[in-house]
């Protein structure tokens, strides 16, 4: 019998043990719940018959054991920014996949954690929220967009979207809202439940899926009538279409939906506004009543007025705003995703070499508008239609939010808790007690210096340590 129990014992502790580990591992993120039988006696407690007083008393024993056994990390850091001010000399305490404190290491509650890490030299900071992302697109000088809706098959592009995934986890990215699918349906849907379950490692994932176009507004483009092509999102027409599609997007499983006000009718051609404001308004309506919210691409000053006219949080490039639109913004409370680091890399692409030739028409009036948003007081997202470029280069966006006119304590704030704010997600962006455990750790000062976010040192998410350079 004493066997028996002992065995119990060692059951009941073997994840417990495995929590206490310097590194801990995937499995540690299933809910506890979920382990193998963790209390499988504890039903049987009301069959007196089975068990006596003693075996009574061992499970408070336990249950005492597990308190103490909690896997608290002290993570030293010589700087802390938690998503708002920047604090010298503070550490952060994570319990589990919680934040458990944050404030001077003289105030650490006890028992002090059994684990730390030492990152001398480094910036603490929440994981960044990457607002813009389409984690199945890849850069288009590698392969056309064309190319990769036509060519590539839905099994390459979600295999391509695990490695995306992992590699922006890595660069600091903890959570990510993803824009669309572009013609991988709701592929992003199911990465994002491969990455809950563990099978591959990514941020948290807010995604789009198909996406909701105005129907013949979106490509890819340039074939006769006759051929049919799938499109890189879903077409609807009319306020009934309208929200039939959003209800049907929602029910596969999209967190929010996303539209484009505003598109191209010919390959080549100007981009018009497309969707009229009762057809916006109806699709934020239904997304509303399914306790979500509605995003729009939009370019042209039509295109982002009725998109806030029908009651959008955000816009997504805005390239063509002027005062009015971005006054209307900042009123309405519609925030401004400028996509910069997409606009740069488009004209690469196009043999734009940066620093070395005049800065191309598009280049000059993006920074005229963003300065405009800038004047009119519009809250911006940090997002950089990322797969448009490398994925884990989502560094590219700070960077470029501070050349166009930003300070890096106001980028850095938009990257973590702004974004949390305007996505909804209480329960992240800031170092603050009792939030969830997606932190990062970056060389030196990045409110100094921008760049510095490309020196990622240490991430964690949930409480899970995933990289971690700085005590090697
Ligand atoms: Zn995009």
């Amino acid at each position: 019998m004493a066997n028996r129990h002992m065995a119990r014992i060692m059951d009941l502790l073997q994840p417990v043990m495995g929590l206490c580990n310097k590194k801990r591992t995937l499995l540690d993120t299933i809910p506890f719940p979920f382990f193998s039988r963790p209390f499988p006696w504890v039903p049987a407690l009301k069959q007196p018959h089975q068990y006596t007083g003693m075996k009574n008393y061992l499970i408070p024993l336990c249950l005492l054991l597990i308190s103490f056994a909690k896997a608290q990390t002290l993570l030293r850091p010589e700087n802390v920014f938690d998503g708002e001010t920047l604090h010298p000399s503070w550490v952060v305490v994570t319990k589990d996949n919680k934040i458990h404190y944050v404030g001077p290491e003289k105030g650490v509650p006890s028992p002090k954690p059994q684990q730390e890490v030492q990152l001398p030299g480094a910036t603490l900071m929440p994981g960044l929220i990457e607002g813009h992302s389409h984690l199945l697109l890849h850069p288009y000088n590698e392969t056309s967009w064309n190319d990769q809706v036509l060519k590539e098959s839905p099994v390459e592009r979600a295999i391509r979207g695990s490695v995306h995934a992992s590699r922006s986890l890595l660069a600091g990215i903890t959570t990510m809202r993803d824009l669309g699918s572009e013609g991988a349906g709701y592929s992003d849907v199911y990465l994002k439940g491969t990455i809950e379950q563990g099978l591959v490692n990514g941020p948290r994932l807010l995604v789009a899926g198909p996406a909701i176009v105005a129907t013949g507004a979106y490509g890819p483009k340039g074939f006769h009538d006759g051929v049919t092509v799938p499109l890189g999102a879903e077409e609807a027409s009319g306020v009934d279409e309208c929200i039939r599609t959003v209800r049907k997007q929602l029910g596969n499983g999209v967190d929010f939906i996303k539209i484009y006000a505003d598109y191209r009718l010919q390959k080549g051609g100007e981009p018009h506004a497309t969707f009229s404001v009762e057809e916006i308004a109806s699709m934020v309506a239904t997304a509303k009543s399914a306790g979500t919210y509605v995003v729009a691409h939009a370019s042209t000053p039509e295109g982002m007025m009725r998109a806030i006219m029908g009651g959008v949080e955000t816009i997504e490039h805005g390239d063509g705003g002027n005062g009015e639109v971005f006054a209307l913004m900042q009123k309405r409370g519609v925030a401004l995703c400028p996509t910069l680091a997409a606009g740069e890399a488009m004209e690469e692409y196009g043999g734009w070499k940066k620093n070395g030739g005049p800065e191309p028409d598009r280049i000059t009036a993006k920074k005229k508008s963003f300065q405009l948003a800038l004047e009119a007081g519009t809250q911006l997202v940090f997002g950089g239609d990322v797969g448009v470029f490398s994925h884990g280069d989502n560094f590219r966006e700070l960077e470029l939010m501070v050349e166009y006119g930003m300070s890096p304590l106001q980028v850095l704030t938009c990257a973590t808790s702004k974004n949390a704010d305007l996505f909804h997600l209480n329960d992240r962006g800031r170092l603050r007690t009792g939030l969830l455990a997606d932190i990062i750790a970056v060389e030196g000062d990045p409110l100094q210096k921008i760049e510095k976010m490309r020196e990622i040192v240490f991430v964690m998410k949930d409480g899970v340590i995933y990289k971690n350079t700085g005590d090697e």
